[in-house]
């Protein structure tokens, strides 16, 4: 029988810690939240969003899936986007993938893996619209890289396209929806220079 007793310690710790720096922290961090980004990532443990931008608790709506995918049948990551966009009004949408994401490397070996298959039909996708591209490349590294690129663009652009951010973007709310990835290399955020401000620039993409 494993017990979770290091994570209850680190996690007093934690908690200590910052009552220490702000004694008030977790009593107004209790009264509601107000976040200007949503973070829709990758699941994979080495990405967590909130570390590795060093932000505090209350900074960050997140969505995590396999391989950072919006997907306009996917109830979960549609209701997220929703609440952040409709409700929580935040102002940055950042859509962050990584290299080595393992559930790219999925879709691109087309191996039969059972129920993700489904999921990973929607980054299978992407590689269909993008197959020149990515083979373009010499080296398997270098293709995948590609390709965890292109899926990110591909979830910029499904994310564009939700009704929800349509209509903020048609009632003038300011929004922004950004491409990133992550390199666990260096443990750095690349800019994929995508940044897509209204309707306009989002058919353009
Ligand atoms: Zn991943």
């Amino acid at each position: 029988m494993g017990n979770l007793s290091s994570l209850f310690e680190q996690n007093q710790e934690w908690a200590d810690n910052i009552k220490e720096q702000q004694p008030d922290f977790f009593e107004e961090s209790a009264k509601g939240q107000s976040p200007n980004y949503l973070w829709i990532g990758c699941s994979d443990s080495r990405v967590p969003p909130t570390q590795l931008a060093e932000l505090a608790p209350g900074d960050l709506f997140v969505h995590r899936n396999i391989a950072n995918v919006i997907s306009h049948s996917d109830i979960n990551s549609q209701s997220v986007l929703q609440y952040a966009v409709s409700v929580l009004k935040v102002k940055h949408v950042v859509i962050c993938g990584h290299y080595g994401c393992g559930g790219v490397k999925a879709a691109y070996e087309n191996q039969n893996l059972g129920l993700i298959d489904n999921w990973l039909a929607n980054i299978r996708d992407v590689y269909r619209d993008y197959k020149n591209k990515i083979e373009n490349h010499s080296s398997e590294e270098e293709k995948l890289n590609q390709f965890c690129e292109l899926n990110v663009l591909a979830q910029v652009r499904n994310t564009c396209h939700s009704p929800f951010v349509q209509q903020a973007w048609a009632a003038g709310q300011d929004l922004s929806i950004h491409g990133l990835i992550y390199d666990l290399q260096t443990g750095l955020l690349n800019d994929l220079d995508i940044c897509v401000t209204s309707a306009k620039e989002a058919s353009d993409l």
